[in-house]
């Protein structure tokens, strides 16, 4: 598969000419190991500002172009084609005259000599290398993890094992009730499965939600007919006579009968090359302000698998500013810092609105702002300390999200709003036209306080 790509990447080169190549005069080599999201954004901000640099060379262990990861939910669910979710065709590698190893891993960095080597034995030299390998599921190490019908959910090939899966077979089980879970869940619903999601806390999503949000979700998500195992922790998985998984067996003894076992449990930073290189790994491989490893500055790394200020991120508005910053570091103009991200968690399934921000736990030292409309089904949790936003925790009516997010952000002074903070951006601005001096009040008042609207199922 890997070669077919290459030819054809070489062929339509050879059809754009030479010029595609750039100039004859002799490039700095930038290599690039995992052809995913943060490296491929990294790429593409590198070409906006120094497209003749380098000649590039890419080597992706997935046979395909990059594509949009987040997106593999929409496509389980159906809503959407593995083509419709390709961010970068060949053809965009080709006009940039980037030299493309589709399905090949690279398995060595001989920092010596400034090569890599794929499995295969192909080798590229670099002068900078950026190393963008993501992470992998993680797998817990529970007996019978090995059987068929056991898979995790991280690329097209775990999808279209999932949607195969839902053609032939009846029972799913997800190990966690995270996001990855719920979306993996959602989607072999919607493919005609019954599911039943296995999660080790109180609530659902319980890193991103608090309880009572994530009691709504549960109630919406049981409603489209998913069951839930809370507080439960998998024992092993049993197999049929044909060595296909047959059952999930839980602590407390239960049986979850199971033709295809999805392990959603977390996952982890790919360092293992980076550390056989002798790169330091902490949670991932411990880059600088500037993404270059704190080992060899030749050497970036973007994505799930750098570890910035001790954080290795899992989301991709992070990676993307991560991917900015270490463009301009490789075009060598040396601008910009990343300091870190303040993220921001939604959940993708249709009809579910939900967002939270920040410190949404609160605790010690903070207030809470509370709007609770069960019946409709909204609920909002505004998390203050002193007289900053600190956290967001939104259910049902996510409008204003992005708001508080830029609120938290910015950690701008929020006590001329607290009226009207729970309500959202509209009726904070309202009341401070309410409250202007005469001339500047508008005639009448624009401000309803706006009644949750009905979201969900
Ligand atoms: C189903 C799903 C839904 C998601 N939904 C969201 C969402 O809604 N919002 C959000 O922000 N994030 C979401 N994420 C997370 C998001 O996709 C990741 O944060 C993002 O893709 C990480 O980008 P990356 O470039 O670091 O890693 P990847 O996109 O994983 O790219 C890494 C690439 O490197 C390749 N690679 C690894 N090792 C090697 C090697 N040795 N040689 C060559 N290639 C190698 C891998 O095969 C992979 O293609 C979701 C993830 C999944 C799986």
């Amino acid at each position: 598969m890997g070669m077919c790509w290459k030819r054809a990447v070489d062929e339509v080169r050879e059809f754009l000419g030479p010029s595609s190549n750039g100039s004859a005069m002799k490039k700095l080599q930038l290599v690039m190991i995992g052809n995913g999201m943060a490296g491929v954004r990294t790429l593409e901000e590198l070409l906006k500002t120094a497209p003749d640099l380098y000649d590039i060379t890419v080597f992706g262990a997935e046979p395909h172009p990059n594509y949009n990861r987040i997106m593999l939910s929409p496509v389980l669910a159906g809503e959407q084609t593995i083509d419709e979710i390709v961010l970068n065709p060949l053809h965009w590698y080709a006009r940039h005259g980037i030299t493309l190893h589709l399905g090949k891993a690279v398995v060595r960095i001989d920092r010596a000599r400034r090569v890599v080597v794929a499995a295969d034995g192909t080798e590229a030299h670099y002068d900078r290398l950026l190393i963008a390998t993501g992470s992998t599921p993680f797998v817990p190490p529970l007996p019978g993890r090995e059987l068929e019908g056991v898979i995790s959910y991280r690329d097209i090939a775990d999808t279209e094992a999932m949607i195969d899966a839902a053609r032939t077979h009846r029972h799913a089980v997800v190990i966690g009730g995270g996001v990855l879970g719920l979306e993996a869940a959602n989607g072999l619903r919607q493919r005609g499965m019954s599911v039943t999601v296995v999660h080790l806390a109180a609530w659902l999503m319980d890193r991103q939600l608090d309880r009572t949000a994530g009691g709504l979700l549960a109630r919406t998500l049981g409603e489209r007919g998913l069951s839930f195992a809370l507080v439960s922790q998998t024992a092993e998985l049993l197999a049929s006579p044909q060595g296909r998984v047959r059952a999930v067996r839980l602590q407390d003894g239960r049986e979850l009968p199971a033709d295809l076992v999805v392990m959603a449990a977390g996952i982890r930073p790919n360092t293992a090359l980076a550390e056989a290189a002798g790169l330091l790994c902490q949670r991932g491989i411990v880059v600088t302000d500037t993404l270059q490893s704190v080992t060899d500055a030749r050497i970036y790394a973007v994505g799930e698998c750098a570890a910035h200020r001790g954080v290795a991120y899992g989301l991709v508005a992070p990676l993307y500013e991560q991917g900015q910053v270490c463009a301009t570091h490789l075009a060598e103009h040396g601008l910009g810092r990343y300091t870190g991200s303040q993220v921001s968690t939604k959940l993708k399934v249709t009809g579910i609105d939900l967002f939270s921000a920040g410190d949404f736990m609160g605790g010690e030292g903070c207030e809470e702002l509370l709007l609770n409309d069960l019946r409709s089904g909204v609920y909002k949790k505004l998390v203050l300390r002193g007289n900053r936003l600190v956290g967001a925790c939104l259910y049902g009516d996510t409008h204003d999200g992005p708001w508080y997010l830029d609120l938290i952000r910015s950690g701008r002074p929020v006590a001329a709003l607290r009226d009207g903070l729970i309500f959202g951006q509209a009726a904070c601005e309202s009341l401070a036209a309410l409250a202007a001096p005469a001339g500047n009040t508008p005639a009448t008042s624009t401000f309803t306080p706006r009644r949750p609207a009905l979201q969900g199922a």
